[in-house]
């Protein structure tokens, strides 16, 4: 496009990550034909990782209003009848016995393959909007301008930059300057997710040779014990179960990756049945249909004091990357994405006023956001026996997992969207 043409534009928009989050915010803004939107993304084309991931009811609503729903309900897996409505079972680990079932009426358990959905929603974008190769290193801005300037020698400038480039976000430094909030960097936090994907037909039957319920396969577990905890949920229409397999050091409070340890790496199944020897027979039959597991140390990022400064803004992992325990990081990106594209397709938005619109975006958000992810971690010593006030006391553990997403997944995101509107109509009445 033309640069008189892009200035004819009400508002041009930078996009720095082609992720979940990235992609689903480009999609919306490129309905609107009065924003130039374009995306860079470091790789060479758009990827994800074929592992499995689960959203919530809210991160369906996101979805829904996002204008993505029937790429997604394609690709969606849900828990099979009569479990609809079951999110997770959760189980004893250390002998299968049933303790409680978290319940999503009329959701269940939604989940989806990671790479399926990134191509689901990639098949929504306009052609001319995407590029690849572009590794953000630097952001400016200026009273009338943001830009963000890749490693290849290019720049892009606009009126907005938005840093969708996740944990280990290139945008972030600029909107929280280390000489001014000090170095923000993820941290570890002590606990490792061995990942690994079973075709249901072979676990089915592993499960019924260990004496277990063959249902088990199919119909969402957890399975909890001390310092570890292990998931299950179908995907790809029920043919693959994905396997997540965690375990916690806390036997300090800052845990610490050997020095230069990379953040996922190959393992062996020998290790993984280590971990988790003594554990049930079902735990056994899952572990043992996965000859060759990925280890992921997984990092997080402290609550952040701001994601906006005046024309740029980091939103989803950029802003506030959290461990998987709730399932709601790709969730909150979603919503995100949705509440950012909302208000930025606000008429009243334009380049001049811009920045009190992301700043309004950083005020509803903030809250939520941070509390996602402070719960998303305590969420992981619920589950293994070390929340605090509940430890291994069975009774007050059941009574929290059957309560405590209630607040997480009813939110409507076009509540935040209201509420920003209000607070842009209050700082721009004269
Ligand atoms: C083990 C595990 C399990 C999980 N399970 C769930 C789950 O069940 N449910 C859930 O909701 N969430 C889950 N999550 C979290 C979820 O994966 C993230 O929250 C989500 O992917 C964040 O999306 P995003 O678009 O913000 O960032 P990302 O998905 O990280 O995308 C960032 C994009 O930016 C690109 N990029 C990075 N740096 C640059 C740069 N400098 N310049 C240009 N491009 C750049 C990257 O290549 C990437 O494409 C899980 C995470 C883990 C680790």
């Amino acid at each position: 496009m033309q640069a008189k043409q892009i200035q004819q534009k009400r508002l041009s928009i930078g996009i720095v990550g082609g992720g979940i989050g990235g992609v689903a915010f480009a999609v919306a803004l490129s309905r609107d034909s009065s924003l130039h939107v374009q995306l860079f993304e470091a790789a060479p084309q758009f990827s994800e990782i074929g592992a499995g991931v689960s959203f919530g009811p809210n991160a369906v609503k996101a979805i829904h209003l996002l204008g993505l729903d029937a790429s997604y309900q394609r690709i969606a897996d849900a828990s099979p009848a009569p479990f609809e409505d079951v999110w997770f079972e959760w189980r004893r680990g250390s002998d299968d016995a049933y303790l409680t079932a978290s319940l999503a009426p009329g959701v269940g358990q939604s989940s989806v393959h990671r790479a399926d959905f990134l191509d689901a929603i990639v098949a929504n974008l306009p052609e001319g909007i995407a590029h690849f190769g572009k590794c953000c290193i630097d952001v400016k801005q200026d009273a009338d301008s943001a830009t963000a300037i890749f490693d290849d020698g290019t720049h892009f400038t606009g009126d907005v930059i938005i840093g969708f480039d996740g944990i280990k976000s290139a945008v972030r430094s600029h909107v929280l300057p280390p000489e001014q909030y000090g170095e923000i960097t993820p941290f570890w936090s002590g606990t490792y997710a061995y990942r690994g994907m079973i075709p249901t037909g072979q676990l089915e039957s592993a499960l019924e040779a260990k004496g277990s319920e063959k249902r088990l396969a199919l119909v969402p577990q957890m399975y909890l014990g001390k310092d570890r905890h292990i998931l299950t949920f179908p995907v790809k229409h029920s043919q693959l179960i994905n396997v997540v397999a965690f375990i916690t050091d806390r036997s300090t409070p800052i845990p610490m990756l050997r020095q230069h340890e990379e953040w996922v790496q190959a393992t062996t199944q020998e290790e993984m049945l280590e971990v988790f020897e003594g554990w049930s027979p079902a735990c056994q039959a899952i572990l043992e249909c996965i000859p060759e597991p990925t280890r992921w140390a997984l990092h997080e990022l402290p609550e952040l004091v701001r994601y906006h400064r005046d024309r740029v803004l980091i939103v989803g992992d950029a802003a506030h990357a959290l461990v998987p325990h709730q399932g709601a990081g790709a969730g909150q990106a979603l919503e995100d994405a949705y509440v950012l594209a909302s208000l930025l397709a606000d008429a009243n938005c334009h380049r001049h006023n811009v920045s009190t619109i992301l700043s309004a975006f950083e005020q509803v958000r903030h809250s939520r956001t941070c509390k996602v992810q402070r719960t998303s971690h305590e969420a992981g010593d619920v589950y293994e026996y070390a929340g605090e006030g509940i430890g291994d006391d069975e009774a007050k553990l059941i009574n929290n997992l059957e309560t405590r997403f209630e607040w997480l997944w009813h939110h409507n995101p076009h509540d935040d969207v209201v509420a920003a509107r209000q607070i842009v109509a209050l700082a721009t009445s004269p």
